[in-house]
């Protein structure tokens, strides 16, 4: 199905042949999970090269593909397949130095470059993806409720962080879907702070970002939590008063654009616009951030089964931030949160 839809797509751009080399095109298009994969496809056939130790495992995986073992030169190897065609390649995952070496290989053959494929075909998830997509949730949920009683005043980011992820581990996640943040007090104004020996204190504010992963499937969830009465609580309710409205908007129909400036101009009412640092979200699966973007410039239309984050935030430089983060599935009517952490957590 994924497969023919690409050839379809093929003969609307008069290609005899792709090559996709990024791992999650690779996985998507024919099961392989390997991280060394080189997936030709014409309108006949499906050829998997890859090196010695995936053999194996590629051919138990990638269901009617025929697998070749890699040895030698990549270019020369892909070159057999390739000879005096039109192909398109993935250009966003190709080194300049490997594409010189296709080039060079195969001299008659025409390179069309293709940037970010796939991702459009992966932004509307089936339904596999989207039980993937809610497991890998749910266990960052656990992990999350586990963690809170562990939340107190001495405990230090990273020790909040190894307990988060050992218990996102244990629970099922394959590995972390990005680096965990976790920040508190001042630290939590910068969004993408690494966790450092910060100690909390008794009335702080700590943002923690995380997602676990299922069958390479990620999700992603944000949340501050508010220990005793810290000096920025009006901004911790009002992120979360924007984050709710703005999750009730998503539905079939609505563009990514749409929703963005939707966050903008609540915060705007509320006279905060100049805090806001970041786009509302992003599409998630075999990729934590991919299509579609929901910013300022993404014309793209929601439409059912597609896996979007709502994570608005306000960042006061030296004063600390909040940010609240769901992953949401686009239904036929409407929306539901994948992520299903309470919100407003005062400990
Ligand atoms: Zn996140
Ligand atoms: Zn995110």
């Amino acid at each position: 199905m994924r497969r023919s839809k690409l050839r379809h797509d093929m003969r609307q751009l008069n290609l005899d042949a792709m090559y996709l080399s990024s791992p999650e095109n690779v996985r998507y298009f024919s099961g392989f999970t390997g991280d060394n994969g080189h997936l030709i496809l014409t309108q006949e056939e499906q050829i998997l090269l890859t090196d010695g130790r995936y053999t194996e495992q590629a051919a138990m995986e990638a269901k009617d593909v025929t697998v070749v073992l890699l040895s030698g030169k990549l270019s020369a190897a892909i070159s057999k397949y390739v000879v005096s065609r039109r192909v398109g390649y993935e250009s966003s995952a190709l080194s300049d130095d490997t594409a010189r070496a296709l080039r060079a290989a195969c001299p008659d053959t025409e390179w069309v470059p293709l940037s970010h494929f796939g991702l459009a075909a992966r932004s509307v998830k089936d339904a596999d993806e989207i039980a993937h997509i809610r497991r890998a949730c749910a266990i960052a949920d656990a992990a999350f409720a586990e963690l809170l009683p562990l939340i107190r005043p001495g405990v230090t980011e990273r020790e909040l962080k190894r307990e988060l992820e050992y218990r996102m581990d244990r629970l099922g996640s394959e590995h972390t879907a990005f680096s965990t943040i976790v920040a508190c007090g001042e630290r939590s104004s910068l969004p993408h702070a690494t966790p450092t020996d910060h100690a909390v204190s008794e009335h702080d504010l700590i943002t923690f970002d995380f997602g676990a992963v299922s069958c390479g499937y990620a999700s992603d969830i944000t949340r501050t939590v508010m220990l005793g009465t810290p000096e920025l609580s009006h901004v911790f309710e009002l992120v979360l008063s924007v984050q709710k409205q703005v999750v009730e908007r998503v539905c079939p129909g609505i563009s990514c654009s749409e929703l963005d400036a939707f966050q903008r101009s609540l915060f705007a009412e509320a006279g905060m616009s100049e805090y806001v640092v970041h786009s509302l979200g992003h599409g998630v699966g075999l990729q934590i951030h991919e299509d579609p973007r929901v910013s300022p410039g993404s014309e793209t239309v929601l439409t059912p089964g597609m896996v979007i984050t709502i994570e608005p935030g306000l960042y006061l430089p030296g004063k600390g931030g909040v940010r609240t983060e769901d992953t949401v599935l686009v239904t036929e009517h409407g929306f539901e949160r994948l992520t299903n952490t309470p919100h407003h957590i005062v400990l």
